[in-house]
């Protein structure tokens, strides 16, 4: 049957770095993969010139009829409440139910880690993020001399995503964390440790601990190199994501897939870089497409793809070793030469 995809370009830099990702998916079919793609408009400038987020013939035709979503970024200064934000991409992870954020953390240049001793060979990190609930639920009050934001966990998904951890750290022989501040946050986070201890017992061949969110922001400065698995709720998974990617070489390069564990729908996965759509550099052919690159990859590998997925961050890696860089790794590549040099170090 013949892959479909589609494409999000959205806001800010997302339109330049998936520019750079399309010829990826024209590359894997030339290499004989039955794939065709849809490019979609839906972004601010969409919203603020027909009032349309997503509309809701077009959800159930990504749900029902779509492979996988290439997502480029989204977020608008024009846009200040986000509330298309929340009706495209918020929405997408909730109803297509991509409970697992994958964030992978494998450095490729020993001069991209700012740390101390430590080398690109020496750490192999997932993140394991919940990327449906959480304090990011949206839900919560402004009251003139209060505010609240709710954070909602349920057993469903928390269970799904622990899961889907635990199978990872299973897979690959490394050891689970789970980052949580169950000293304070009793309710929420009581319920994760409550089904975090029951997988324990149904994985004992995965070393997995739960530490303090704090300490293990500590932990991963003072030396990454034990963690393997990392799983968190959507809030705290953000924050150690972005610590993961300044070990990468920074916001520019790191990937991450939004997945479905369970499958529900024909569309289960959704690529987007881990960066957001950076107004400061829209526009100016400066971003790094570097992650949205590897993005592709994800999502060509929980497409089946292997050699695909292999061949990419393979190009990646090669294009980084021979120097190329944007302005964010030191370099004077625009997104055009750096999607160029990514682009010639493709095997075929
Ligand atoms: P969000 O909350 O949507 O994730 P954010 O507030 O974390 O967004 P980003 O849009 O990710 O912010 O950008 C943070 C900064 O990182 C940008 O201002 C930019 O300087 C840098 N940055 C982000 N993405 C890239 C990129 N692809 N190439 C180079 N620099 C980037």
């Amino acid at each position: 049957m013949t892959t479909r995809l589609a494409v999000i370009p959205g806001d800010g830099i997302g339109p330049e770095v998936v520019r750079e990702a399309l010829p990826l998916l024209e590359w894997a079919r030339g290499r004989g993969r039955d794939l065709t793609w849809d490019i979609y408009p839906w972004s601010a400038t969409h919203f603020l010139a027909t009032g349309e987020i997503l509309p809701e013939d077009a959800f159930i035709e990504l749900r029902d009829h779509t492979d996988g979503i290439l997502f480029g970024a989204i977020g608008d200064p024009r846009v200040p409440d986000g509330r298309h934000a929340e009706g495209l991409l918020l929405r997408l992870r909730r109803d297509l139910e991509l409970i697992v954020n994958e964030r992978p953390c494998r450095p490729i240049l020993d001069a991209h880690l700012p740390l101390k001793g430590v080398g690109a060979a020496d750490l192999e990190i997932d993140v394991f993020r919940e990327n449906t609930e959480g304090p990011y639920c949206l839900k919560g009050t402004t009251e003139p001399d209060r505010a609240t934001d709710l954070a909602e966990h349920t057993e469903a998904a928390v269970r799904r995503l622990l899961e889907a951890a635990f199978a990872r750290a299973a897979d690959r022989g490394c050891p689970l964390t789970l980052a949580h501040k169950a000293n304070v946050l009793k309710h929420g986070h009581g319920l994760w440790m409550r089904i975090f201890q029951e997988l324990k017992a149904a994985f004992p061949g995965v070393p997995a601990r739960g530490l303090h969110a704090d300490a293990l922001l500590c932990a991963l400065v003072q030396d990454p190199r034990p963690f393997g698995v990392i799983a968190a709720d959507n809030y705290l998974g953000d924050l150690i994501s972005d610590l993961l990617a300044a070990f990468q070489g920074g916001m520019g390069v790191a990937p991450s897939l939004s997945w479905a564990p369970h499958h529900p729908f024909r569309c289960a996965a959704l690529a987007e870089p881990v960066h957001g759509s950076a107004p400061d550099l829209a526009g100016n052919g400066l971003a790094n497409p570097t992650g949205m690159c590897l993005s592709t990859a994800l999502l060509f590998r929980h497409l089946g793809w292997t050699a695909e997925a292999d061949g990419v961050v393979s190009a990646v890696a090669k294009a980084l070793q021979q120097g190329a860089a944007t302005a964010d790794l030191g370099g004077g590549l625009g997104t055009r030469d750096m999607g160029a040099a990514i682009r010639a170090q493709l095997p075929d």
